[in-house]
């Protein structure tokens, strides 16, 4: 089959309207890879599905196929949306396709170069605000009931039908639905996403593990976070639009949510790149680190289990993180005989 996008391939079974084509960039169709290293060092059958390679590098672009094709029908001309970097730039690009205007609020200072490079690529109109992931949601909601701008975070319900879509390639992927599902959670869209996706189809369903940054850790400490802290700024929320949604996923699925420290989540990110050659974002790698942590708890309900870790992002979304702690590459002579000396042989 020629892949066409999520849309093409599942939008009967997505709750949108079909009065336009779809908009899309052909989204959707991510391996998952299998992680042989790493599953063997904690004693797990271990699989990543890598949504860094969704267009735009990550996973918002299941979600916004869907929600930017719903505002054209709708008869949008303008979409607005708060953004931690990477609904930004999938904001930004399925706009451009669709030739609509899109504004991004970003909080001041705190984004990954390569997310706010994609926004301003595509074109959109970038503003940083002096305030939070949460500050920007709560303005970008107003501005949309106060003019006609079309909300396309994950408040938004169209959002939840693109990214539901994962759950089905991972099952089919896998050729079952795996004993765990391993993700970052930041405004718990996409947890809650897979859980419906998991759940509509009716057969088994997975136990979610969810990971959350030690700094900002709402769901797992029970109470908002006002000032979110952590290196993993995609997940850096302190108030999760989708928090009760979450919640009840986790419950429903006899499921664990957890903390892990930036230096549990940058060990986990390295880890992948080195250990299996798939590079992501550091907040990507909180499942993975998850993970890890649990397993290190109480190794019983992991042991020899076939595992799925979301990667929600692609690691050069974020260079800064890449390098830092890595000495800078040393400079030699072109001189091979200096070369083979400097790597020891
Ligand atoms: C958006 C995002 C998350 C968090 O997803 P939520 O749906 O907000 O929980 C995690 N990782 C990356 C790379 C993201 O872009």
């Amino acid at each position: 089959m020629v892949w066409r996008g999520l849309i093409a391939a599942f939008g009967d079974r997505m709750n949108i309207s079909k009065a336009v084509p779809p908009v899309t960039l052909f989204e959707g169709n991510t391996p998952l890879i299998p992680a042989p290293r790493l599953g063997a060092s904690l004693g797990v059958d271990l699989f990543l599905k890598y949504e860094g390679l969704n267009p735009t590098g990550s996973f918002k672009d299941r979600g916004m196929t869907t929600a930017i094709t719903q505002a054209a029908a709708e008869g949008a001309e303008t979409v607005i949306c708060a953004s931690t970097g990477n609904t930004a730039a999938s904001a930004a690009a399925y706009a451009s396709r669709a030739g609509m205007q899109c504004v991004v609020l970003i909080p001041d200072g705190k984004i990954a170069l390569g997310k706010l490079a994609g926004a301003l690529a595509y074109g959109a109109r970038v503003i940083a605000i002096s305030g939070s992931f949460d500050d920007g949601l709560r303005m970008v909601r107003e501005a949309s009931d106060k003019a006609p701008i079309a909300l396309v975070n994950s408040v938004n319900p169209a959002r939840l039908e693109g990214q539901k879509t994962a759950a089905w390639e991972v099952t089919e992927q896998l050729g079952s639905v795996p004993d765990w599902l391993c993700l970052p959670v930041g405004n718990a869209g996409n947890i809650s996403a897979y859980w419906l996706g998991f759940t509509e189809s009716g057969g088994d369903r997975p136990r979610l593990l969810g990971a959350q940054a030690a700094g900002a850790a709402p769901i797992v400490l029970g109470h908002v976070v006002d000032q979110p802290e952590t290196m993993a700024t995609a997940i850096r929320i302190g108030n999760p639009a989708r928090w009760k949604q979450a919640e009840a996923a986790l419950q429903e699925s006899n499921g664990n949510i957890l903390a892990v420290t930036d230096e549990e989540i940058f060990a986990a990110y390295r880890r992948l790149a080195t250990e299996e050659g798939v590079f992501c974002e550091p907040s990507s790698a909180a499942g993975v680190a998850g993970l890890i942590k649990r397993i290190n708890e109480d190794r019983t309900a992991y042991e020899g289990r076939k595992i799925v870790c979301v990667l929600t992002g692609h690691g050069l979304k974020d260079p800064d993180s890449a390098v830092r702690g890595i000495p800078a590459p040393e400079t030699i002579p072109a001189d091979v005989d200096v070369l083979l000396k400097s790597i020891g042989m």
